[in-house]
């Protein structure tokens, strides 16, 4: 609790955070403040019902799966069992079959871990040390030593720090599918109750990328009756690995002595799966190992070197790092198998529409011909359009506009310091604070929930050392 001198000597208050986006990122940080005890008003600011979900855990498909096994999903970095204890407390939600692997994995559908996380909140929620606040922030300006936050109800929250919270925007529309912007047949939004119902089984289908959105996507297309084949584009034609078999720990090492080059990464990389294969150790440990150390690793290695990764190596570290549950990997391999799901390794050249339906040309890898399909239906699987972030979301350009925020070097997401602050154009700017996959331009590998989990812990702690004490300000 601080006195507000600004009013009167009687106005005792606690200083007021505001969280500007309530999915898994938002609702970590609220949950760590609160857990910690924050002598603060904590205020989410989400549009939708619930907090935790966000984009990856309000679909309610069964099939849309868990990618990671439950004993590496937690809110407590602390103790990585606890979304597995959990799934097996009274609480238990109802798990489809077949959930468990042979290995004792569960790779539970990522509705159930929304529950969790919903779950874990609810508490503070009827508490009130957390407030769901069901708006969009519409403007964050800067007011004094804090900021004001207005709202799509008109609404201005005068808070003492904002949490920016609002990772993934839609896909950008690849400028070869521009003729097609407000065609019917392109969907653009695959998330959601309705997004994939516009999809009857006689349409024929073409996705375009080949991700674990895409993965979403055949794992729903394939239960239909009758289905048609579904062709899937993306330009390497790889997918996402299935996890490896249980196995012991590498001694894989890339932190000690980091390299300070991509392709030095690259060669310590596959030095250590070869050295590993010889023990009986498969890359996904070494893989996981990275994946760890990441934080270290990025730090060692300077913008150039950063920007040489993203460019020649990103779509190998997607594929192995992203991984897909073993359900979703052996539907995939069905379909393909009963030609159900054919997938093309080419480059798109672009789409009309002609009488009978969409005409998609692509010109497979190596080859010097183009080729057309005609679908019925073009769905984007491309993956949210970071590096557009800020133009697309009302909040940041406002804050962008006072100079306040800008894009990492990097396009990932937003410039962040290694405290969380944002980095405006004076540098880092006091109690603005970037949580979730938009910092991961500084962080490195910030996408997954164990590293977004790391990321939300430390935010709280420097979002507590950083506000008014009330002896400091008595
Ligand atoms: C499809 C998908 C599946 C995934 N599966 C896994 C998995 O199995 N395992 C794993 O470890 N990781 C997984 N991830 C990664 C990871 O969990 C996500 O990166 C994480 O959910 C990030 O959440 P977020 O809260 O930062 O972003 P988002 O989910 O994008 O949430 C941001 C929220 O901000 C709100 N918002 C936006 N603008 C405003 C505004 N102006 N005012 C108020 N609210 C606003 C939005 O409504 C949204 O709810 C997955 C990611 C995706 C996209």
């Amino acid at each position: 609790m601080y006195l507000d001198r600004t009013k009167t000597q009687l106005v005792c208050r606690h200083p007021t955070i505001a969280i500007i986006g309530g999915g898994y990122s938002g609702a970590a940080v609220a949950l760590h403040l609160a857990h910690r005890g924050a002598a603060a008003r904590v205020i989410v600011y989400e549009p939708r019902a619930e907090l935790g979900r966000g984009l990856a855990y309000s679909t309610s498909d069964p099939d849309h799966r868990l990618n990671v096994p439950d004993s590496k999903m937690t809110l407590f970095s602390h103790d990585p069992l606890h979304f597995r204890h959990w799934l097996s407390s009274a609480d238990l939600p109802r798990l489809p079959a077949g959930s468990a692997t042979l290995a004792g994995d569960i790779f539970a559908p990522r509705a159930v871990f929304g529950q969790y996380v919903a779950a874990a909140l609810a508490p503070l929620l009827a508490a009130g040390r957390i407030e769901h606040c069901r708006a969009s922030a519409t403007s964050i300006r800067k007011q004094g030593a804090g900021f004001a936050v207005r709202d799509d109800r008109g609404q201005v929250q005068k808070v003492e720090a904002v949490v920016l919270a609002v990772s993934h925007p839609p896909p950008a529309l690849p400028p070869e599918l521009r003729a097609l912007a407000d065609d019917p047949g392109l969907i653009t939004h695959t998330a959601g109750e309705a997004a994939l119902a516009g999809l009857a089984p006689q349409d024929r289908v073409l996705i375009v990328g080949s991700g674990l959105t895409s993965a979403d996507v055949l794992a729903t297309l394939m239960r239909q009756e009758g289905r048609a084949p579904v062709h899937v584009l993306s330009r390497h034609g790889w997918r996402s690995q299935p996890h490896g078999p249980k196995q012991a720990e590498t001694s894989a090492d890339f932190a000690a002595e980091p390299a300070s080059t991509a392709l030095a990464l690259l060669r310590k990389v596959r030095a250590a799966v070869r050295a590993e294969a010889a023990r009986g150790i498969t890359w996904h440990a070494v893989f996981d190992r990275l994946r760890a150390q990441g934080p270290a690793i990025w730090a060692a290695l300077p913008l150039p070197e950063r920007q040489r990764f993203l460019r020649h190596l990103r779509a190998l570290w997607d594929i192995h790092r992203f991984r897909i549950a073993p359900q979703t990997h052996a539907t995939l391999c069905e379909a393909e198998r009963r030609k159900r799901a054919v997938f093309h390794a080419a480059r798109l050249l672009g789409a009309e529409r002609q009488a009978g339906g969409l005409l998609v040309t692509i010109r497979p890898r190596g080859a010097r011909l183009w080729q057309s399909l005609t679908v019925d239906k073009v769905v984007l699987a491309t993956g949210p359009a970071h590096a557009q972030v800020i133009a697309g979301n009302p909040a940041l350009a406002a804050l962008a506009g006072q100079g306040l925020v800008q894009p990492d070097p990097l396009k990932l997401g937003l410039a962040t310091a290694p405290d969380g602050r944002a980095i405006g154009q004076a540098g880092p700017v006091d109690g603005l604070f970037v949580a979730g996959p938009l910092a991961r331009g500084t962080v490195g590998e910030l996408m997954g929930v164990p590293e977004v989990t790391a990321w939300a812990e430390h935010v709280a702690g420097q979002i507590l050392a950083s506000l008014p004490s009330p002896a400091t300000q008595g």
